[in-house]
């Protein structure tokens, strides 16, 4: 049987699957059309956030049992059609999740303390000390938006910063939300007292641009937000907008609607910005478990 691994894996995955006596082909992120070839006499593809299975690629894939996501979003990959054909879906749903929370939070000092900025001014010879001006987190309201497995881990750590928590999610677990003391509220007043708000909901229907216009107008004007998740939850206009003109304080974004984000796009001029490129699951840690997780899933649907 053939693997196709379409994505960097961890060596222990990969080892995982060469010990279960599959010929393992590895080619990082392939284009659509080179995915085509590639898939055309595989019994499995292993893909992380990128690059996209979709339905003309699992078209093209007559032995193709089963996808692996190595992480959490399954927004690549094109599950009716996989659903259609009978071939499974698998991912590592826990392997990233307290790495995203850490860089939730790192973006969050990143942003709150003007940590980026300064740096940057210091390699250009300027001491920026007066500019630099930041703010505490303790006693400070952070809203959580999607209050699944990151954004439990979030609210456990900004609970042990002193911070207080404001939950939103359409399915609330209460007893977790007791476990970080958090409370439930709904989305436009989470928006309206939140000092800090982080979005950690997955990419559905429901949450394209969830973050608008209208409700990043409803926000403090000192607020900063965070967005881990993916970068369609927010309307990234009406976001350059609102840092633009101040309707909130600054921003810490890990994703884009456009990934890898152009050079010259309107976020890269902003000093209340802090960028970074979709490296949430990017530790030694996460990856590990990721591969491991993976390899393991994937042996187990192809040799049952
Ligand atoms: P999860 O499924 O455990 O939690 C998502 C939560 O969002 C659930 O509790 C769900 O009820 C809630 N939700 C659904 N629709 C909502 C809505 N309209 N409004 C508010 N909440 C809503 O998922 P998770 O493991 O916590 O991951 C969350 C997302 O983080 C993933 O879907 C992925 O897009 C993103 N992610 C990003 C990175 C990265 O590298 N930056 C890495 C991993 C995951």
């Amino acid at each position: 049987m053939k693997v196709l691994v379409a994505a960097p894996l961890h060596e222990k995955g990969m080892e995982i699957l060469k010990k279960a006596g599959f010929e393992v082909v590895f080619e990082k992120y392939p284009s659509e059309e080179r995915l085509i070839e590639l898939v055309k006499d595989v019994d499995a593809i292993i893909v992380r956030s990128k690059p996209k299975v979709t339905r003309k690629v699992i078209e093209a894939a007559p032995k193709l049992k089963v996808i692996g996501r190595a992480g959490v979003g399954l927004d690549n990959v094109d599950l009716e059609a996989a659903k259609e054909r009978g071939i499974k879906v698998v991912n590592s749903p826990e392997s990233s999740t307290r790495s995203v929370a850490e860089l939730a939070f790192g973006l969050l000092f990143a942003v709150a303390r003007k940590i980026a900025f300064a740096d940057r001014k210091m390699r250009e010879g300027v001491w920026v000390k007066e500019q630099a001006m930041g703010i505490e987190l303790e006693g400070k309201t952070i809203g959580v938006v999607g209050f699944g497995r990151i954004g439990y881990q979030v609210a456990r750590i900004a609970n042990a910063f002193g911070m207080n928590v404001l939950l939103y999610d359409p399915a609330p677990n209460e007893e977790r939300a007791r476990e970080v003391g958090g409370k439930f509220v709904d989305l436009e007043t989470l928006l309206r007292e939140s000092d800090v708000v982080t979005l950690h909901v997955p990419l559905i229907d429901a949450t394209y641009h969830l973050i608008n216009e209208e409700r990043l107008k409803l926000m403090k004007p000192t607020a900063i937000l965070i967005n881990a998740a993916r970068g369609e939850v927010v309307d990234t206009n009406a976001l350059v907008k609102a840092l633009k003109e101040g309707w909130i304080a600054g921003a810490g974004l890990d994703v884009f609607e456009e990934e890898p984000l152009p050079a010259d796009h309107p976020l890269t001029k902003l000093d209340n910005v802090v960028l970074t490129p979709h490296i949430g699951a990017s530790t030694v840690e996460a990856q590990t478990r990721a591969g491991i997780q993976i390899a393991e899933q994937v042996v187990k649907a192809l040799k049952g």
